[in-house]
């Protein structure tokens, strides 16, 4: 199999499951204009945590790692309007260019983008009456996944989900190389979830036209 097959798979899935969005479409040209990295979920990815969303009828959903508001913008769109959609981000720029981009899908009353580091973020949230999540989605910085993962477990419902992206990297979290701590994050992280005595769990292993990758997907047990 080869990458160009898993880009033509990837579209052929998106032109039957993915109508074409201009608000999406000018969201990833967002992020080129502003020359920010191009790593969001595909379009796919985005469509199945909107899924799961609607699927658990979330009605509170966190993120970690926004970006230009992407896969914000999918899964805010499974909220009713009273639903709530916080999203952490580390980046100043990033969260400016989101905002415009939250606003440009009418989500702004929806979303909020909390700027700062989600580890220093993350703590005040029960403080500010923001938990108990529905589902919480982390795609921030991969070398923090592990702690992200015991703070944002104690913020989700029973019954609710967790999801973490980018917990494979072709293959890299088998046997990290020295220094890569975004792999060995992954692969600490993927250890602490297979164990967790609140969690049940498994890996679905992606491939498709972000490469070769992982998702993780838990649920808190009552
Ligand atoms: N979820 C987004 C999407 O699919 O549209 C993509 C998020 S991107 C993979 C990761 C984001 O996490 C970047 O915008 C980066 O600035 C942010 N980030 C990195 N370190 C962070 C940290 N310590 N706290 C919060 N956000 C962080």
């Amino acid at each position: 199999m080869t990458q160009d097959l898993f880009n033509k798979v990837d579209h052929y899935i998106d032109s039957l499951f993915v109508p074409d969005d201009s608000i999406l479409t000018d969201v990833l040209d967002s992020t080129r204009n502003a020359d920010m990295p191009q790593i969001q979920v595909s379009a796919s990815q985005g469509k199945f945590l909107y899924l799961l969303a609607k699927l658990i009828n979330a009605k509170r959903i966190l993120e970690l790692g926004t970006l230009a508001g992407y896969s914000s913008i999918w899964m805010a769109r499974a909220l009713s309007a009273e639903g709530r959609l916080l999203t952490l981000e580390y980046s100043e720029k990033h969260a400016k260019v989101a905002r415009s981009n939250l606003q440009r899908a009418g989500l702004e009353d929806r979303v909020e983008v909390m700027v700062g580091p989600a580890l220093e973020t993350l703590p005040q949230l029960a403080a500010r009456g923001e938990a108990p999540f529905d589902m919480v989605f982390i795609d921030a910085d991969k070398n923090n996944y592990p702690a992200y993962l015991d703070l944002v477990v104690k913020l989700t419902r029973p019954g609710g989900l967790v999801l973490a992206d980018n917990v494979v990297r072709a293959g890299s979290v088998l046997a990290p190389d020295k220094g890569d701590t975004a792999a060995e994050g992954a692969r600490l992280f993927n250890e602490k979830l297979a164990n967790h005595p609140r969690l049940e769990a498994v890996v679905l292993q992606l491939v498709g036209e972000k490469g070769h990758d992982g998702l993780a997907i838990a649920r808190v047990k009552a």
